[in-house]
């Protein structure tokens, strides 16, 4: 097989040669000139899915980030006690990039500003010792923002200077370093025992997922390796989670949270809940007990800071340019399309949908759903729009669940709870009074930033089909003119690793699994996830080094 690529003003032409049977198979391509050219800002979870749905054969693509890897971030908390290498969980751009044979440019840089009147945006390089400019800027027809978020310090003292935070591969590592010394400092001569349990006092702020799986990973790496290394004072160490709830892991099931809690009392991990910290000092924490008022002082050899992420800087100037300023995170529409400002798109972290409310639509819902005109709604004829308006209003969906209700008809029964066979526009009304209260915004994880880089991606690669063809769902009005769905959500549950080889995990159905079993999920899960045969090998191969020789514990 010989092929042959010429290039010549944006014309293709392939020459394929199988079996002296010659065949040519030209295909001209659109003037490059006229492809539209996608700049895609992040290169974490939302804009590597991008990059692997996306037809480049269509677009130019280019892509600016800092960093010149992706990072599978939910091994991160394995990274800061040496059970995975951090070379383990992160694979190049350029491998990505390759794969896709090398039609994406990829420049490591910063983007600095957004500028949507010239369709631009300014970069600055992050290589260091760089020779030659550090700033230039890109144009851009279409500009995927997928920039993530950084960590929410809620502008408490004391917190950049002496936390850790856990949101990059640095700080994973830095965490790792900064645990043997804690180590190390503890068992040099000349300290009294108090001085000891100070160095040896780990303290994480924020009971959320990330919180809770350092709390194990740490639990497990000094009671299965550490001790054995550092006997001395092996009774000393304490390791405490402050959360300002009321539970820690409060986004999950309520069995799970509990099951939480009572794993790291019996591991003598101490959870603080309805505390909240107001200061960070060098050897110290000052934190609030919200059911006393007192302020109480926690004296910590490490104080690891996971409480929620914010807005990038530059993202809010964006904001504030585009008219969201009042906003605190950067808002689109169901089509992940930045609201204010047209050809720019947000995905992930950095970004929330806001979804419309079905009330505010609720007569043009009514209008087109009654076919005949006859200015009531009969069951069927509200059945047959249904899956519309599901698409478009997800809530409905939820709030049917939530009220188990399967039938339609129960919808709309009268307030004595009688069925009613049509229903006119205040019946209507008051059908789907509730159902707005079913809202809820996506939460920032990795499967939301990876479900809606591959929506936009289909979006893009679907864009001439769909322009051709503009008849989309009746309901969709204006906004889906180009027959694209709006961006659904699906949620393939969440799981929760507690140490001691023991996880728990929320699935979809309502169904709940904890213990050693759903700790196997939890590998077979995370292998199956890995991006690349490369990173799934060396994952694989960490969780086995670590089981038959222990965890490394030099610096
Ligand atoms: P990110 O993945 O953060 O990517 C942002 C990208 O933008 C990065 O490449 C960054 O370098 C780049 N960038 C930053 N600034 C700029 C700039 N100025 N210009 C250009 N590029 C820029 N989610 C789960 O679903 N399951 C889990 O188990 C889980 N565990 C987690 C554990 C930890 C420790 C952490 C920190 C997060 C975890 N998450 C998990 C959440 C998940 O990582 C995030 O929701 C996800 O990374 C969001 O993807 P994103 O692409 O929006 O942002
Ligand atoms: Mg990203
Ligand atoms: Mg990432
Ligand atoms: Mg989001
Ligand atoms: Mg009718």
């Amino acid at each position: 097989l010989v092929v042959s690529c010429i290039s010549s003003g944006g014309l293709l032409v392939y020459a394929e040669n199988v079996d002296n049977n010659e065949k040519i198979v030209e295909r001209s391509r659109l003037d490059s000139k006229k492809r539209k050219k996608i700049v895609v800002l992040g290169t974490g979870w939302a804009g590597t899915s991008f990059l692997k749905d996306m037809d480049i054969s269509s677009y130019d693509v280019e892509v600016v980030s800092p960093r010149n890897y992706f990072a599978f971030t939910p091994l991160l908390p394995s990274v800061t006690c040496g059970t995975v290498e951090a070379r383990s969980v992160v694979e190049p751009v350029r491998n990505i990039i390759k794969k896709r044979n090398g039609e994406i440019q990829f420049w490591e840089a910063e983007c600095l500003k957004i500028d949507p009147e010239n369709h631009q945006i300014i970069c600055r390089s992050t290589v260091e010792n760089l020779v030659g400019e550090n700033d230039f800027s890109l144009e851009y027809d279409h500009l995927v923002v997928a920039v993530g978020a950084q960590v929410n310090t809620f502008n408490t003292p004391g917190v950049v200077e002496h936390c850790h935070f856990l949101k990059e591969v640095e700080d994973a590592q830095k965490i790792r370093r900064t645990v043997i010394d804690c180590f190390e400092k503890a068992v040099l001569p000349g300290l009294s025992d108090e001085e000891r349990r100070t160095n040896l006092h780990f303290v994480i702020v924020g009971g959320g997922p990330t919180g809770v799986e350092f709390a194990a990973e740490l639990h497990d790496f000094v009671h299965e390796d550490l001790v054995k290394l550092y006997p001395s004072v092996k009774d000393l160490v304490k390791i405490t989670v402050i959360q300002s709830g009321d539970h820690i892991l409060n986004t999950f099931d309520e069995r799970i949270s509990c099951f939480a809690e009572t794993k790291f009392q019996r591991d003598g991990i101490e959870v603080l809940t309805g505390c909240r910290v107001v200061r960070v000092s060098e050897h110290s924490v000052n934190m609030k007990v919200k059911s006393t008022g007192e302020y109480v002082v926690v004296p910590h050899g490490m104080v690891v800071w996971s409480t929620g992420v914010g807005t990038r800087p530059f993202v809010r100037d964006f904001m504030e340019e585009i008219g969201q300023g009042k906003r605190w995170i950067l808002a689109t529409d169901e089509w992940l399309r930045v609201k204010g400002c047209p050809n720019v798109y947000a995905i992930g972290d950095c970004t929330t949908v806001d979804q419309r409310k079905i009330m505010e639509d609720i007569s043009t819902i009514f209008e087109a759903a009654d076919m005949d005109r006859s200015g009531t709604l009969t069951i069927e004829e509200f059945q047959d729009v249904l899956e519309d308006i599901i698409i478009r209003y997800p809530q409905v969906e939820l709030y049917l669940k939530s009220n188990h209700l399967f039938q339609v008809t129960e919808l709309f029964k009268d307030s004595e709870g009688n069925e009613r066979e049509e229903v006119d526009i205040e019946g209507f009304k008051l059908a789907l009074s509730h159902v707005d209260s079913q809202m809820k915004s996506l939460p920032a994880t990795a499967q939301v930033a990876a479900q809606q880089g591959s929506y936009l991606a289909g979006c893009f690669n679907r864009w001439e089909q769909c322009n051709a063809n503009p008849e989309g769902p009746r309901l969709f009005g204006s906004a889906g003119r180009h027959a694209f769905r709006p961006f659904t959500y699906r949620h393939l549950g969440q799981f929760a690793p507690l140490g001691g080889s023991k996880a728990a995990a929320e699935l979809p159905g309502d169904w709940v699994s904890m213990g050693r079993s759903t700790q196997w999920l939890w590998y077979s899960v995370y292998a199956s996830k890995q991006v690349s045969w490369r990173t799934r090998i060396l994952v694989v191969w960490d969780w086995t080094r670590r089981y038959i020789f222990g965890r490394d514990s030099s610096r």
